[in-house]
């Protein structure tokens, strides 16, 4: 997976240092159908004291439909942004510690100088995955009684259930 960029040099160029990349990479995630490439862009930016990035990436994963449970191709588009911190002294940047800095363990750059942006990338895609996933907005769902996909036709259930008021007029009829 090609989401870890070598900083070592962008650490020692002055403030507001940039370098771009193109991803194009496959993707794999435990627990997610991955159906697409992961897509992106991403760009770092050294800060004095940090290596800010910023990146917008595409991705198609197959979700199951939470009405009707029939798998579908879900895209995703999102964009990160996170700051990643030096462990170690380079050029003018103080390396934090760790333990005295309230910041998220993926988001240090390795003693290699190794930028890993895999963590980051597999979270920003959990969020984006929708909590009841529709494979339409206006899925119909399952006939509760036959389990029939109201998406793909209509079943019999329906017209067999009787409305309960009809059904006291249709006790009376049968005592007259
Ligand atoms: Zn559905
Ligand atoms: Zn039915």
């Amino acid at each position: 997976m090609d989401l870890q960029f070598n900083v070592a040099q962008l650490l020692k160029e002055p403030i507001g240092g940039t370098r771009q990349y193109e991803i194009d990479t496959t993707y794999e995630s435990e627990g997610l159908v991955v159906r697409s490439p992961l897509i992106g862009r991403v760009k770092l930016l050294n800060t004095g004291r940090s290596i800010l990035v910023k990146g917008v990436f595409q991705l198609t994963v197959e979700l199951v439909c939470s009405r009707c449970l029939t798998p579908f191709l879900q895209h995703l588009d999102f964009s990160v942004e996170e700051e990643f911190l030096p462990t170690i002294p380079v050029g003018g940047m103080a390396p934090v510690v760790k333990e005295e800095e309230d910041v998220d363990e993926d988001l240090f750059i390795d003693a290699h100088q190794i930028l890993h942006l895999e963590e980051t990338v597999r979270q920003y895609i959990l969020l984006n995955i929708p909590v009841h996933p529709l494979c339409r907005p206006d899925c119909k769902g399952l006939c509760p009684i036959c389990g029939q996909n109201l998406n793909e036709g209509t079943c019999n259930c329906r017209e067999e259930e009787v409305d309960p008021r009809w059904a006291v007029l249709m006790d009376l009829s049968k005592k007259e």
